[in-house]
């Protein structure tokens, strides 16, 4: 019996919630007495996937297969599920990550798994219930899981464990399980990035704006502000409505749900839904004029101000200390 771990690489790199899920697992590996195994698919390095050891990955199983080189949701899901069966996991653990989101079910489909996503705490063992917290209607409560089957798969949240070293030696292993050819009804052909800009929905930090901004020709200093930082840049939902931003940069109930490292909010006022979407931010920053804006209330740093005095004196201040 192990515990495995789904590595997410991009571009052969792993990113920070990957190290933080591997931390997550190698905790519910001590919980069990058992052994963590990491499975990584795509070309990623030696020493990167040795790095994995770091965070208590003794064993990381390698595939490298050309068919798998972009992401393939279907042939993902069935390469991890063989993994599973082929260390007997008991427990799968992946990151509730833009593609783990859609992973996360499909690999608990084919383990006839039980599937906790949005995971916000390790695992309870109660009286032989095996229970998850995970956050429920969109971040504003929270709900305990109980997963009643022999294996168990969990999405755990950006930012809800963090990351926990525990070095062991890791050894990696090629492991190549047979892939169908109906793994592969929908192929992405090449990826074409549409800008340089930093991908919001994995982005560690962001800077995010609102309708206190009053116009889409204000947005230079967000932008600005952005790079200087390596930031993804989001907005609210009036301000995608009014198409002063593109849609997909809309964060919210109704766009897309984040958990950055940073999470920087500009004239935004801090509507509920617009919680929904960006409240498991581990760090929130908020600058606005009206001391009373909801926002304030789940701020770690607030800064009550004009954004078109404050702005510029951050990026003139990030500049300096650049420089
Ligand atoms: C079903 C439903 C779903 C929704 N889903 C979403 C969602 O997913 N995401 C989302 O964002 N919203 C969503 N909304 C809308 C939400 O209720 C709010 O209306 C919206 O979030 C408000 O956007 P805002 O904060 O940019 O604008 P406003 O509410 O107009 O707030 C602007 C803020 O800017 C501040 N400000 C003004 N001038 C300045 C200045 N010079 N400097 C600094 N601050 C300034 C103001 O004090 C104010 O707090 C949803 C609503 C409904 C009903």
């Amino acid at each position: 019996m192990s515990v495995l771990v789904y590595v997410e690489q991009v571009d052969g790199k792993f990113k920070k919630s990957v190290f933080e899920a591997v931390s997550y697992a190698k905790a519910i590996a001590d919980i069990q007495g058992s052994s963590l195994t990491a499975i990584s698919i795509g070309n990623v390095g030696e020493a990167e996937l040795k790095e994995l050891g770091k965070y208590g990955a003794s064993k990381v199983l390698n595939v490298s297969n050309d068919q798998l080189k972009n992401f393939v949701n279907q042939a993902y899901a069935s390469v991890i599920a063989e993994a599973a069966k082929k260390e007997s996991a008991a427990v799968v653990v992946l990151s509730n990550s833009f593609s783990g989101k859609g992973l996360a079910p499909r690999v608990a489909v084919k383990l006839e798994a039980g599937l906790v996503d949005g995971a916000v705490e390790l695992p309870k063992l109660d009286g032989g219930q095996f229970l998850v917290k995970k956050t429920a209607f969109s971040g504003k409560a929270f709900a305990i899981t109980e997963l009643t089957s022999a294996i168990k798969v969990i999405a755990l949240n950006p930012n809800a464990f963090g990351v926990k070293e525990s070095a062991v030696e890791a050894t990696v292993e090629a492991f190549s399980p047979e892939i169908k050819a109906t793994d592969f009804t929908a192929i992405v052909k090449e990826i074409v990035r549409a800008t340089n800009k930093v991908s919001l929905p994995d982005a560690e930090l962001v800077v995010s704006a609102g309708r206190g901004l009053k116009s889409p020709d204000n947005w230079g200093m967000i932008e600005e502000l952005a790079n200087l930082l390596g930031a993804a840049t989001a907005c609210s939902k009036p301000v995608s409505d009014a198409d002063w931003r593109p849609h997909s940069e809309h964060v919210g109930q109704t766009g897309i749900a984040i958990s950055p490292n940073l999470y920087i909010a500009i004239g935004i006022s801090g509507a509920i839904q617009h919680l929904a979407g960006v409240s498991s931010s581990k760090v929130i920053v908020v600058i606005n004029i009206d001391p009373e804006a909801p926002f304030f209330k789940v701020a770690d740093y607030g800064i009550v101000g004009d954004a078109f005095v404050v702005v510029p004196k951050l990026i003139e201040a990030l500049k300096a200390h650049k420089g």
